[in-house]
Parts: structure tokens; sequence; C-alpha cells
């Protein structure tokens, strides 16, 4: 298989990149194919064409040149002989932060316990510390999506349920609707095949029926739009995702007659007034169905998004649905906060401001004040002050910063707290009151034979779980030796 040259990343980056932006990135894929020389993946290609696929995904959402570069070295570390120290050697400490969090967020797994999944979602935003990490991950995980298909069964499964549970969820709250729809279907595929190949059915025999008015329109309408001289951008066909309209057929008693949105026209326009212009000529050329005509201009919808939508009868009878919006409300909708970082210049200033804050900044530009009813719904604040380690098994428990081995052994059990010895932390020894870390992976090593916990440590325990813990076995033996002594006298 030919491995990608530079020039199949540079057709994808547009104008805004510089040649400085162009200078980094060859550097960065000449580095990172370098590192992964000779390694394959499961479907047998290079490993590096994952990268690179990562890296194109990153360009596509136009997102600034270190991003993209950071998302050619994110398997660098964990996959290869150089280490992290390497890519900040060559790269500094900003791309290599951002591959530092990759690698740690590749820990946060799901292992189907349900009622885990909301802490891991936080934990997952959290722990990824920079929005930026996201989009890197998001691109990462979606070329691993597309080549699911070689990994065996169960890990099939597993990273299917992963991204349904954890992935798409996240892409809908950022408002990246595109990331979702993808997540959701290719997970779709994967842990419902049955389900999924009647709802693809389905969706075929939409675009044939539909799809003939729709090539008929496209014509039509542009002929009509020129000579009113309304400007346009781009007119062209969308079909509903998969996994999507399963859930609306679910909804509706899978009547898929209830279902209008199935297949639709995007009209992109240039400017707001234009998209009123436009709706104006497709009322004027067709007869519009009643009560379908939908100003999410004028009242957008509480995420956010904006667009017109009318549903119509063609000449000949068939029904069409338009959606009329500008290039940046069709960005906003499909890639959500990602347009609008692309946007921002330089994010290396903003360096003092946390990333959440000037997330919800953005959002707020977006859509008011709804994006707080989503913030409280992740709480994010309270992880703030949180970190997230692991058990060898790669269970997640949650701590306040700053704890101990001795208060993740309290976390995981009574009986390992009471009985702990030693831990090891990343298969290093290491005392209990060692400070841990997000990402940090801790063992503790107990002693059968032990009876109680060490008074000394709480010293420097952290959780008030633990201080309870060992006050309570340690006042349980004084009782006991104390009932021994009365027993005996
Ligand atoms: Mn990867």
């Amino acid at each position: 298989m030919q491995m990608p040259s530079f020039d199949d990343l540079k057709v994808v980056l547009d104008a805004r990149y510089s040649e400085f932006d162009l200078i980094l990135l060859q550097t960065a894929y000449e580095y990172a194919k370098l590192a992964h020389e000779g390694q394959t993946r499961s479907t047998g290609e290079p490993y590096f064409n994952h990268v690179f696929q990562t890296a194109v995904k990153l360009a596509k959402l136009r997102l600034p040149s270190e991003v993209i570069a950071a998302g050619l070295l994110h398997d660098v570390p964990e996959d290869t002989e150089r280490t992290l120290e390497d890519v900040e050697r060559e790269f500094g400490a900003d791309i290599a932060g951002m591959v530092a969090s990759c690698t740690k967020l590749g820990k946060v797994k799901y292992r189907g316990e349900e009622r885990y999944i909301e802490n891991l979602r936080k934990m997952f935003v959290a722990m990824a510390e920079d929005v930026r990490v996201i989009f890197i991950k998001f691109a990462d995980r979606m070329h691993n999506m597309e080549t699911l298909y070689a990994r065996p069964e169960h890990k099939r499964l597993r990273i299917a349920k992963e991204v349904m549970e954890i992935y798409a969820p996240i892409a809908n709250r950022l408002g990246m609707a595109e990331y979702r729809g993808q997540f959701e279907d290719h997970a779709f595929k994967y842990l419902f095949p049955r389900d999924y190949t009647w709802t693809q059915h389905l969706l075929e025999e939409r675009v044939r029926k539909f799809g003939p008015a729709m090539n008929r329109a496209i014509p039509t309408v542009e002929k009509e739009l020129k000579d009113h001289s309304v400007n346009y951008v781009d007119i062209h066909g969308r079909m509903k995702h998969c996994y999507s309209l399963y859930k609306k057929l679910k909804k509706y008693g899978n009547d898929i007659d209830k279902v209008y949105d199935i297949v639709a026209l995007r009209i992109i326009v240039p400017s707001v007034s234009d998209c009123y212009a436009a709706l104006g000529i497709l009322h004027s050329l067709y007869t519009p169905l009643p009560g379908r005509i939908k100003d999410y201009i004028a009242q957008p919808k509480p995420n956010g998004y904006s667009s017109l939508h009318t549903t119509v009868f063609d000449d000949q009878g068939a029904i069409v649905e338009f959606q009329i919006r500008t290039q940046q409300m069709h960005e906003e909708d499909e890639y959500g906060i990602a347009a609008h970082w692309r946007y921002k210049e330089g994010s290396a200033k903003n360096k003092h401001v946390t990333w959440m804050e000037e997330f919800a900044k953005i959002q707020k530009e977006i859509s008011g004040d709804t994006f707080m009813d989503h913030l409280d719904n992740m709480k994010l604040d309270m992880f703030r002050d949180r970190i997230f380690v692991f058990t060898p098994r790669g269970d997640v428990i949650d701590l306040p910063e700053e704890s101990t081995p001795v208060d993740f052994a309290y976390a995981v059990h009574t009986d390992i707290g009471n009985k702990a010895t030693m831990a090891q932390v990343n298969r290093v020894v290491a005392p209990l009151d060692t400070t841990l870390k997000s990402g940090d992976v801790v063992e503790i090593v107990t002693d059968k034979n032990r009876k109680l916990p060490n008074e000394d440590w709480l010293r420097f325990v952290k959780t008030h779980q633990a201080r309870e813990k060992i006050k309570d076995a340690l006042r349980a033996t004084k009782r006991s030796f104390i009932a021994k002594m009365l027993g005996r006298s």
C-alpha cells in the first residue's frame, strides 16, 4: 500500500495556512513517518496512514496548524521509540502537551459499567484539559472506527459501545453534529447489525423514491436563483444519518411516512438576506406544504441551530424538503465548537485562560444562555480540582487533587486500605504518601496478615473517606483490646 505524501495533506489545507504552518506540518509529517517506520496496523496498511488520516480530518476542520501537527504526532510516545521529551525538544511544549494529553485520554476506557457512563464522559472532558485535545481524539477515534472491521470481535464491540456512550454524546454537547452522526452510525453498525441493515435499506429506498425529484430540482433552483441575482455558494443533497433515522422510527412506531427530513436539499448562501431571498424564490417556484415552513434564523433552536426549512410540492407533485443557510450556519451546525475555534488566532496566547472558560465564552456566543444548561449537566467545575487515576484493570477512581495511594486504596475498598503495605505508581514502587496525578495507574500491594492501618497515614491522607476509615479501624482495635483486657480480668 502506498504511503501518503505530504502533498496529500497539502491539498486539504486552504489559503488560511501560512508558509510557516506548512513548514511546521511538513516537519511533523517527516518526523511521524520516520518514527512509525516499519509498523503496520491490523488492516495491513502502514501505521503511519492512521496518524496521517487523523491529521487530514483535523485539516478538514480547518483547525490551527499546531493541532494538525499534534495529530500527526499523537501516537509517537506511546507506540514508537521516541519519547514525549523527544517530541517536546523538536516541537515545543504546546504541541508536546497536546500529545501527552492524548496519550492520557487513551487510557479512559469504557468497561461496560452503566453507572459510570456519565462519570466517564465528564472525566474524558476534564482530562483533555484543552478542547484541542478533544478534536485530536475525535479525529483519531473516527479513523479507528473507519477501520474497525479489521479488529477482533470483542474489541470491536467494546470500542463501538465506547463510541456510542462516550464519544457521540460529547460530540453532541460540543455541537459537532456531523461527528456525532458519524460516530453513531459507525457504532450502530457493530452494535445492532440487523437494525442497521434494515434502516440502511429504508434510507436507500427513500433516496430511490425522492432522488429523481431532488435531481430535477437542483438545476431548476440554480437557474431561478441566478435569474433573480441571488448569490449561492452550493446546493447539495443531504441524507439523514442512519442511527438518527432509526431513533425517529422507534419514536413514530416504525412509520417512515411520519419522518419528513430523511432526504433534503441544502442551499448554502453568503448572507442572511440571501437566505430569505432564496426562500421567496422557492415559494414562487413551487407550492409550499402548509405548516412546514420553519424560520430557525429568527428563532434558533435551543442548541443554537439556525436555518430556514421549507417543504414543497414540485411541478410533478413530488415532495422536496429544502434547508437554506449561510456558510457560517452550515459550518456551525456540522462542526460546532470546532467551527468557532478555527476562527481564533494564536490560541497559545490564551494559555492563562483555562479552556473551559474559553469554551464557555465561545459557546455563549453561539447560543446565549442555553449552553450553561449543558454545562450544568456536565458539572465541570467540580472536576477542576479532581484527579482521575486508574486501577491496573483500567477502572477509574476519581479523587481530590494531591491524593495519595492510601486515599486511592480506601476508595477502592476498605480492606485494601487497611491492609496496604506498598504502592506501585505506573509500575514503579512508590511510598504510600506519594502525590498522585491524573492518568496514573495505581496498584496497592496488601499484606493479608496486616491487622491495622498506620496511624501516621492520618498526616497525609486527603479524602474524608480514608481519614474516617483509618480512625474507625484504629478505634475498633482499641475497643477490642480494652474488651480483651476487661475479659481477662
Ligand atoms: Mn491513534
